[in-house]
């Protein structure tokens, strides 16, 4: 049987579904994980709005949304182009 992972940082689970792990996803704030550095950082709310809307993500509630990005401020350089994938936790299942 193949396992299911965490479709931000790849993290293997017990169970065939793949899911957001508790380290990538809060459903409480913004997280944004680094795909080259494997940081994660916690956005506040207008920062990660802004950077939403910037790249065509109109979301009213930013919290639960994760940002998986390809570079993050720490590990990019200066001529790369960000390229973002956005993962929402879902609530009330
Ligand atoms: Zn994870
Ligand atoms: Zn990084």
């Amino acid at each position: 049987m193949d396992l299911g992972h965490c479709v931000v940082c790849g993290k293997q689970g017990k169970t065939p579904d793949n899911f957001i792990c508790s380290d990538c996803g809060d459903p409480l704030e913004t997280t944004l994980f680094c795909r080259n550095c494997h940081k994660r950082l916690t956005l506040n709310p207008g920062t990660a709005r802004a950077f939403l809307a910037e790249n065509g993500y109109d979301f009213e509630d930013v919290r639960g949304v994760i940002l998986k990005v390809d570079h993050c401020g720490d590990c990019m350089a200066d001529d790369s182009v960000v390229d973002m994938d956005v993962y929402r936790l879902r609530f009330g299942r």
